[in-house]
């Protein structure tokens, strides 16, 4: 008897641990880093990025590889530690795709190509999603892989019937949005999650389903941050199209629309931010678009949206705010990307943009937590304007091509050194090359032909 009670008091002991240990760490309305979508990584979001982090590994996708680098060490490794495997040196057509390191594509078909899309990080995985197109056929649909963190093992995690799209993960679920067409050729979404940690067959569930009598264009995820995903919904035909933030609780599964107080029927909140456990973001007037010259305020609130108030008064509308958690950026980069694009230059060189010269600079302000303003920098992009992901800890990763255009090199900003800079442009520091492989110089050179 007593050592049935003692079994009872382990088991009941191990229960209330996992209840409340999985019930705390999963409830929390900050970012946990191991489990959570790394909204510093995940540059406008939806399809993974290019860099995640966890702890003192760096993965980086290049060219149609998944690399791993010790912070430490300094060294690049493909993320596959099968014997035998000559990775990303691996010339024979039928064994490319052998190797866990390779981001599993159908060449010569897929819309988006070997950098179209990225990865995310999760609980111990590399998560990606890729697309097949059967030869011949219409049909196309999606199919989501995992690789365990040290290369040791792939797994493909589920197939769809169709596409998805604007995937996130965070705290053991992928959200996404299913985008469908039904037998009139109606195009309709479904946003669904499916918990990747449950026993047995997996099973997506739909808990958003857009109204098509609105003309929904489409829905994209802003990014999920302690128990609330945002995504904005653009309804309406292209002509006149509205945007609404949306915030859905993880905890009590109800949506709510992000609004300010007194909001405009030309007005809509935009590109969430995520910063000291509340969420920053843009207010936007569609009467303003086009005017370069016009400001907006920029708007701090509860994570639900509630508790709204001006953050920052008149920022030009096109500046864009990141975090990393340390601090706050403000940048003029998208500023400058819609100037390009919208320059008579640029559309009367469609052809040959590559060799064009354009004239910005950029210029990013640094906000500290007390949102003391303590310093302003260049950052050293000339050719085109161009973001980097900011990053968790203390290093902004980049990737940059070589001149000859064979590889990559990883370089990074110390952003210890913040405070410093009084304007000036920050310097990169080189970590390692990276060579293309074998296969994506070939597809760098269209020469890869698509397997039969
Ligand atoms: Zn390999």
């Amino acid at each position: 008897m007593k050592k049935v009670v003692k079994h009872i008091t382990i088991i009941m002991l191990v229960c209330i641990l996992t209840v409340t240990g999985c019930g705390r760490s999963s409830s929390v309305d900050s970012f946990v880093e191991e489990t959570d979508y790394q909204y510093q990584y995940v540059y406008g979001g939806g399809m993974g990025g290019y860099i995640a982090r966890a702890k003192d590994t760096m993965y980086f996708k290049i060219g149609s590889y998944i690399y791993q680098m010790d912070e430490q060490t300094k060294i690049l490794m493909p993320l596959c530690n099968k014997p035998n495997c000559l990775h990303d040196k691996e010339t024979d057509d039928e064994r490319i795709e052998e190797c866990y390191a390779y981001f599993i594509e159908n060449h010569g078909t897929s819309a988006s190509g070997p950098e179209g899309a990225g990865f995310a990080y999760m609980n111990g995985y590399i998560y990606y999603v890729t697309e097949k197109w059967e030869d011949g056929e219409p049909h196309s649909y999606s199919i989501l892989y995992k690789i365990a963190k040290d290369g040791s093992q792939r797994e493909k995690v589920y197939q769809w019937d169709g596409l998805i799209y604007n995937w996130v993960m965070h705290r053991n679920v992928m959200y996404y949005i299913e985008h469908t067409f039904d037998e009139s050729g109606k195009e309709e979404y479904a946003v669904k999650e499916m918990n990747l940690a449950g026993v047995g067959k997996l099973k997506p569930e739909i808990f958003y389903k857009p109204d098509p009598e609105e003309k929904i264009t489409s829905v994209s995820y802003s990014g999920v941050y302690g128990n609330h995903l945002y995504m904005e919904e653009f309804v309406g035909g292209y002509e006149e199209c509205t945007i609404k933030t949306l915030q859905y609780n993880l905890q009590d599964k109800t949506l709510t629309e992000i609004q300010i107080p007194n909001q405009s029927d030309t007005e809509y909140v935009s590109c969430v931010t995520f910063w000291k456990n509340r969420i920053v973001y843009h207010v936007f007037d569609m009467e303003k678009d086009g005017q370069y010259d016009a400001t907006e305020d920029v708007y701090i609130a509860d994570l639900d949206g509630t508790n709204a108030e001006i953050l920052l008064k008149d920022i030009p509308m096109y500046y864009q705010f990141y975090s990393d958690g340390n601090y706050l950026y403000v940048s003029n980069c998208r500023e400058c990307e819609i100037k390009i694009y919208d320059s008579l230059e640029y559309q009367n060189n469609m052809n040959n943009l590559e060799n064009m010269k354009w004239d910005f600079k950029l210029h990013v302000d640094v906000y500290n937590q007390d949102m003391e303003l303590v310093d302003s920098v260049e950052p050293p992009f000339h050719d085109f304007p161009y973001e980097p992901d900011y990053g968790i800890g203390d290093r902004v990763y980049v990737k940059i091509e070589d001149e000859s255009g064979d590889g990559v090199s990883i370089q990074y900003w110390d952003k210890t050194k913040i405070g410093t800079y009084h304007g000036d442009e920050y310097k990169l520091t080189k970590l390692c090359d990276q060579t293309y492989s074998y296969l994506d110089k070939k597809i760098r050179k269209n020469e890869y032909l698509r397997k039969k």
